[in-house]
């Protein structure tokens, strides 16, 4: 009861002095990422900025984890909330459905041109990709015929799918899961990622490139025993861990075509890439495939409140209504109204400001000022992305691309240095496919809203704090 509020007015702005850098957390009752050192301070925001406590206006140039898509202070999003908060804040879906979660559910099934037929919302990426894994499995379990035998997946090496261990167990984040080895299922198999900087061979075209890799799906199919595969899961352009990777033209196509030869499902992991991310409402409109099963988060709410979703294709919900009638699976904040009412009007402000053709145009526009401005940095392998979702990764050497060691940790340093007030950024670090076998990347994912000003700043800003720590 003792706890006291922030005070609402905003400090002084940062002089530069007297700034607070990351420090000491003994004074906290958080339990941080990071155990032994205390963050910067979020107290407020506005537009493509965050506030910290003592004022200092940082540029978020990666909307968090790629989630804060509209900037930091929409008051139509406030106000909606408030509204849903007025009407009903809770509702158990298991007794009892409610207005914002069927609204936001039918707008999410028409923008998929009838793709998809239902919508189960969760609260966080990771288990939403949990559910697919789950209902996959159900699914051949309660066909007509069913195919119970079908207890393996295929995911792709150096994939982040979340963090409980079913998800944990999708993905092959090594450094997340090494503790968890022997409580992981070994059903689970891995394949190439489609990543042309370290695996097109020199000789090989995108199409025989492409071509190995469906080849490669293929062999894992057979030797598993291709009716014993459940379902193949992907990232449509793979994200975190392995730093904005677009699919090359055709791969996904390729690899829907092993799944459906084999009667397997296909699962895109949309928590990071869809939503508008990459140009288009779902990354997979721009490959030519619709996923059997789909799962959406980050920039589905918008961070105004935890949200993400499973969409469903009809088939598979016909299959389940016809089978035991009933997902056997089921949260206590699935569908909540609060976050629906945000995720809804969050989604109507897309629409309605036209933010789609902005992702397109400044995504561009990012792309070609990180070349120009950084190409030919010495230490700036790769520069890569679509939409407004792009990543540089760095090396020690440009000829052999060696990356620097895991050790130096070079990504979490692009970080930190970014938020010294002079360069006042944050980029969001990662390490290497989370197993250093690749360079370090920073990405970037500005809000869909941003502008040129902005983006001018960031490749600034970013360039000045690339020159500080790598020379
Ligand atoms: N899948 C992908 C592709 C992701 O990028 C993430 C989060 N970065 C997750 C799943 C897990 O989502 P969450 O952190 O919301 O649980």
């Amino acid at each position: 009861g003792d706890y006291e509020p922030e005070p609402l007015a905003m400090p002084a702005p940062a002089t530069g002095k007297g700034f607070k850098s990351n420090s000491d957390n003994k004074d906290s009752a958080v339990l941080y990422h990071q155990l032994r050192q205390k963050p910067l301070n979020i107290v407020g925001g506005k537009g493509s900025y965050l506030i910290t406590d003592d004022g200092l206006e940082i540029l978020d140039a990666t909307c968090g984890a790629a989630v804060s898509c509209l900037g930091h202070s929409d008051a139509r999003v406030h106000e909606a909330i408030m509204e849903q908060l007025q009407k009903i804040p809770y509702v158990y879906s298991l007794y009892f459905t409610n207005s914002a979660a069927e609204g936001l559910s039918k707008i999410l099934v028409d923008s998929t041109g009838g793709k998809m037929s239902r919508a189960f919302i969760v609260s966080s990426g990771t288990e939403a990709v949990e559910a697919s894994v789950k209902m996959a499995m159900q699914y051949f379990r309660e066909l007509p015929a069913p195919q119970p035998q079908r207890v393996n997946f295929i995911s792709r090496k150096q994939s982040y799918h979340g963090n409980t261990l079913g998800s944990l167990a999708v993905g092959h984040h090594v450094a997340r899961r090494a503790i968890y080895e022997n409580i992981l299922t070994k059903n689970v198999h891995h394949v190439s990622q489609c990543y042309p900087y370290r695996e097109m061979k020199s000789g090989e075209t995108i199409e025989s490139y492409v071509a190995r890799l469906a080849q490669e799906l293929e062999d894992k199919f057979q030797s598993l025993g291709p009716d014993t595969v459940c379902a193949f899961v992907a990232e449509t352009m793979a994200g975190a861990t392995l730093g904005c990777v677009p699919p090359l033209p055709g791969y996904l196509k390729a690899m829907k075509e092993v799944c459906e030869r084999h009667g397997a499902l296909f699962i895109l992991d949309e928590v990071m890439s869809g939503m508008g991310r990459t140009g288009t409402l779902h990354a997979w409109e721009q490959e030519n495939v619709v996923p059997d099963l789909q799962t959406i988060a980050k920039g589905l709410g918008a961070g105004y409140a935890p949200i993400a979703g499973l969409l469903v294709n009809k088939h598979v919900v016909d299959t389940l209504t016809q089978g035991t009638g009933a997902f056997a699976h089921s949260q206590t904040y699935q569908g909540h109204p609060v976050s629906c009412a945000a995720a809804y009007k969050v989604q109507r402000i897309i629409q309605e400001d036209n933010l789609l053709p902005n992702v397109r145009e400044m995504g561009e526009y990012l792309g070609r000022l990180l070349r120009e401005k950084l190409g030919s940095n010495p230490h700036v392998g790769d520069i890569r992305g679509r939409g407004l979702f792009w990543a540089m990764e760095f090396v020690q050497d440009k000829e052999t691309k060696e990356p620097y060691p895991p050790s130096k940790k070079i990504a979490w340093m692009l970080h930190t240095t970014g938020l010294k007030p002079e360069y006042a950024i944050s980029l969001m670090p990662g390490n290497g496919g989370a197993d250093g076998v690749n360079g370090d990347h920073i990405c970037l994912a500005p809000p869909y809203n941003t502008t040129k000003a902005e983006i001018d700043m960031i490749v600034d800003r970013a360039s000045k704090v690339i020159t500080e720590v790598l020379g």
